[in-house]
């Protein structure tokens, strides 16, 4: 794996790229959130996986961890999104208010529950960009060669995935 400079625009770009595409920030390979074939419940889809199992990058560092990602990113487009709809249907077609309630709510929910998984991918590749997981050795999950590939203790399942423990280095 090629060394990026620490805030350089090639790093940022990479690491906005993976976040698009919902994958790990340092590999870019390993999805973040489980596939949607093996999403059942709308828990499965606003989880992220514990971690990437190519690189050992652990997607959720403490608990908490996206509460700002899921308030601002999620609830705060959404809540921008319905404001824009709102007041551009309420001054252009004055719908009485049910209907004009329920223009904008559908569209916000809908719009919540689309942003969600983005709002956390982007949280984990800009927390990553301005603050680098380090591993317990202090080597940068960048600058560290990817000669070996971590194999998970357990199998990953949808019912098992949260428990699924990574080896160290
Ligand atoms: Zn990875």
């Amino acid at each position: 794996m090629k060394i990026l400079q620490p805030y350089s625009f090639k790093k940022a770009w990479t690491y906005f790229l993976h976040a698009l595409l919902l994958r790990c920030p340092t590999c870019g390979i390993t999805p973040i959130f489980p596939s949607l074939k093996k999403t059942r419940s709308l828990r499965d889809w606003f989880t992220p996986l514990d971690g990437c199992h190519r690189c050992g990058y652990p997607y959720e560092r403490e608990p908490g961890y996206f509460l700002l990602a899921t308030w601002a990113g999620s609830y705060g487009m959404g809540s921008l999104i319905g404001l824009i709809l709102y007041f551009t249907i309420d001054l252009k077609f004055h719908p009485p208010i049910f209907e004009l309630l329920a223009l904008v709510l559908i569209p916000v929910i809908a719009a919540n529950l689309l942003l969600a998984r983005h709002a956390k991918a982007f949280f984990i590749a800009f927390d990553h960009f301005f603050d680098p997981h380090e591993k317990e050795g202090g080597e940068n999950d960048d600058d560290r060669p990817h000669r070996e590939t971590p194999k998970p203790i357990a199998p990953v399942t949808p019912n098992a995935k949260r428990s699924v423990a990574f080896q160290k280095k």
